[in-house]
């Protein structure tokens, strides 16, 4: 009898495997981080090889220590750093690169061409996105002209391209299947989220042949199944969505008007707004959250690039903390950052203000800052960043937030969720599963296999660890956002 459902979860720097069991409780769970490559200032790759052994071992591994049988494991789903991109090839399954990351400006000269030449609008009508190097069409283009020889291959149907999904499904399967879901295919500039279809106008702005893409199925059926080799027997595939519309599925944001916030390496705020695309005013993204039996639900999104990774740089850069979650007890030192700010535009400024040539500020030091107001400055930046979003969201969408959700490794950080909650004056709700993420794929793949029913069982599995009242005085939150704004006009167009 199923007993579990397994989450495949490729994040940007570590892969994780998780079993579930049916009240979205984790069973067990393994973890293992991958080297982060860095060719230049603001290029980031990774050895898909490396992505792949991580994951398989982590899968591995979580299925021996849980000593669940195979036959106890009703399907996996898989979620996956977004937009990042890997080419091979189709008779070798061989890479031709690394993985050019999500966070690669590497494209940003040709994305800035590309709006020059006017194609802006193109892009953002037929696909919900702005013409940014965060995204993958420019990525793949780039491969494709800097390989010498790569494109005629690619022409004559010998080079596979996949997000981060298809290549693990490529690789599960043996090689049998190429498919993606909505949710990844709506990050690459290449789909229409309105006709749900690749889009030939806009592979001719690349010159992407066609062929090379994957079939685009729906987030939760059955798409193939492991080989028999990798865990003893074949087990379905069945769930696919990006992290962060895994992470709002995971979080249950089934209903119009729901949104979740995911403090990980970056910081991601998705709103459902229902089966109508919302087209944003302000700067943010439309996507697709997930297709399920022909019904497509559809998400505003902020993305926010460094959250998580400002952290990282107190860490590793400035190093005042050895460990991420110290950052707490050092900026709980202080009652407040002494009107220090610091913005993390490390590689320039996500929604809504697009500012691709902003730069890492740090501002508002005198002789009397220490460590302690830096760190709690650093910190600070994740929520002001997000209220950034969020104001946008509801500005586009005319809804008014009543709570929002969250997760994310900084998200068990409890000085930063009680600031947001005080930054946004909403309460701010962390869900006992912290791995909402996994969670949704899980969700996904035991929803496409009868594991569990409807989407009410997956709801009523949703339960609180913490919730943030907000207590701080409208005159105080409206003072430290003005500040905020003014530092963020400093970052601009450093570059
Ligand atoms: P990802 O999936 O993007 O790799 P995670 O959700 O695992 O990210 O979160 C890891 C990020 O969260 C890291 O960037 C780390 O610096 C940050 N982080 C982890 N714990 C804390 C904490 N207690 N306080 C603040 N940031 C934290």
């Amino acid at each position: 009898m199923a007993k579990y459902v397994l989450a495949l979860d490729q994040g940007t720097t570590s892969s994780r495997s998780i079993l579930f069991n049916h009240q979205g409780q984790i069973e067990a769970t393994a973890q293992q981080e991958f080297e982060q490559i860095f060719p230049s200032p603001g290029l980031v790759e990774h050895n898909p090889e490396a992505i792949w052994d991580s994951q398989l071992a982590t899968a591995q591994k979580v299925i021996r220590q849980s000593g669940a049988d195979l036959s106890e494991i009703a399907a996996i789903g898989i979620t996956n750093q977004r937009e990042t991109i890997v080419l091979w090839d189709r008779d070798t399954g061989k890479p031709v690169s690394n993985a050019i990351v999500w966070q690669s400006r590497l494209t940003a000269g040709r994305c800035d061409q590309l709006k020059a030449e006017g194609y802006e609008k193109l892009f953002r009508e037929k696909t919900g996105l702005v013409l940014d190097a965060y995204f993958s069409g420019s990525k793949i283009e780039y491969l494709l002209n800097e390989i010498s020889g790569l494109r005629d291959q690619a022409k004559a149907g010998k080079i596979l391209m996949g997000t981060i999904d298809t290549f693990l499904i490529w690789r599960l399967t043996g090689g049998k299947v190429h498919v993606t879901d909505p949710s990844n295919a709506s990050r690459t500039l290449l789909y229409n989220i309105h006709t749900h279809e690749w889009d030939d106008e806009l592979l001719d702005v690349f010159d992407i042949p066609r062929y090379m893409l994957p079939e685009v199925k729906s987030s939760s059926e059955v798409y193939g199944e492991t080989t028999s080799e990798l865990f003893g027997a074949p087990i379905k595939i069945a769930g696919i969505a990006g992290d962060q519309q895994a992470a709002t599925f995971g979080q249950g944001c089934f209903e119009s008007g729901s949104a979740k916030n995911t403090y990980g390496t970056g910081c991601f705020m998705l709103m459902n707004t229902g089966e109508q695309p919302v087209l944003s005013d302000a700067g943010l993204l439309t996507t697709i959250g997930w297709s399920i039996n022909g019904k497509v639900t559809y998400c505003l999104e902020g993305s926010v690039f460094i959250a998580g990774a400002a952290i990282q740089w107190l860490r590793d850069g400035l190093q005042i903390i050895k460990t991420a979650p110290e950052v707490e007890a050092l900026a709980s030192q202080v009652e407040d950052s002494g009107d220090v700010f610091f913005i993390p535009a490390f590689v320039g400024l996500g929604a809504p203000y697009w500012n691709q040539d902003a730069r890492g500020t740090l501002i508002g030091i005198t002789r009397g800052s220490t460590k302690e107001h830096i760190a709690r400055a650093v910190l600070e930046s994740l929520a002001y960043q997000s209220c950034d979003v969020l104001h946008a969201m509801e500005q586009d969408s005319d809804i008014k937030l009543n709570s929002l959700k969250v997760d994310g490794g900084a998200a068990a950080n409890s000085l930063l969720m009680q600031f947001q909650a005080d930054m946004l004056d909403v309460p701010v709700q962390r869900p006992v599963v912290h791995e909402t993420t996994a969670l949704g794929a899980a969700y996904l793949a035991g929803l496409a296999v009868g594991f569990w029913q409807d989407q009410a069982e997956v709801t009523n599995n949703w339960a609180l660890d913490a919730e943030y009242q907000p207590s701080m005085e409208a005159s105080r939150r409206d003072h430290l956002y003005q500040r905020w704004q003014k530092a963020i006009e400093r970052s601009k167009d450093w570059v």
